[in-house]
């Protein structure tokens, strides 16, 4: 391998991700026949991608000693950083107006129940997304992976929203906030789910997404902006 800074030679390895990043990323005046087979590139993408896992289990198989040290503090340090991370209540109108807004525009679940039935989310007379939430003090990591996010009950200084559902006032609590981080929603402005994810449940359910053909593009880190993620998954479709 050359040192493109130098030009000499270098005995320098790259991992299996950063060469198949190069060799899948497009460039304005090269044509990259890769790109053109359509759900074959797909199905080279998967198989790309389960080389590269494969590479890191390897490297995890065979770095237990090292693995096992003091890097480990950080992790269990994770939970008491939830808080301030990731947040499921009604912000201040007063401290944060902007973000209050994109909260209350984007972030409440439903409203489902008695009082809308006919919401998307009901599955045989309940929410199948579980809301409305149970109150909860203090954030607590739960046996499934996901945590259950502090929740603080009107009775508890949380606070409330009035919203109007069919015409009638309906008072909404913490208890129907999706989990959003402050700090995404206020940059995107829109719905933005965000779940902790600390156990091998949920871990598997993000690497599912990498059999899905757009997904492969933000996973192996090529340029997003060439072509856009949506243009891909047509692509990728259409026969
Ligand atoms: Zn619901």
């Amino acid at each position: 391998m050359i040192n493109p800074l130098n030009g000499e030679e270098t005995t320098k390895k790259v991992n299996s991700m950063n060469y198949y990043a190069y060799r899948l990323m497009i460039r304005q005046n090269a044509d990259n026949y890769l790109l053109r087979f359509r759900r074959l590139f797909q199905q080279h993408c998967v198989d790309l991608y389960v080389k590269i896992e494969t590479e890191r289990l390897t490297f995890i198989r065979l770095n237990q000693a090292k693995l096992r040290s003091e890097e480990y503090i950080h992790l269990r340090d994770a939970p008491d950083q939830i808080d301030d991370i990731i947040c499921a209540k009604i912000p201040d109108h007063e401290a944060d107006p902007d973000l209050h807004d994109v909260v209350i525009t984007n972030m409440i679940h439903g409203l489902c129940g008695a009082i809308n039935p006919q919401s998307p989310c009901m599955v045989d007379g309940k929410c199948s997304e579980r809301y409305p939430r149970k109150f909860t003090a203090e954030t607590v990591t739960g046996n499934d992976g996901y945590p259950l996010y502090r929740r603080r009950s009107p009775d508890d200084n949380g606070r409330t929203v009035t919203t109007k559902v069919k015409r009638m006032d309906f008072v909404v609590d913490n208890s129907w906030i999706v989990p959003y981080s402050p700090l995404i929603s206020k940059t995107f402005k829109t719905h933005c789910k965000v779940e902790y994810c600390n156990s091998v449940k949920s871990t598997k359910y993000i690497c599912k997404y990498v059999t899905k053909g757009s997904a492969i593009w933000r996973f192996l880190d090529c340029n997003p902006q060439i072509p856009t993620i949506k243009f891909h998954a047509i692509k990728l479709v259409v026969m």
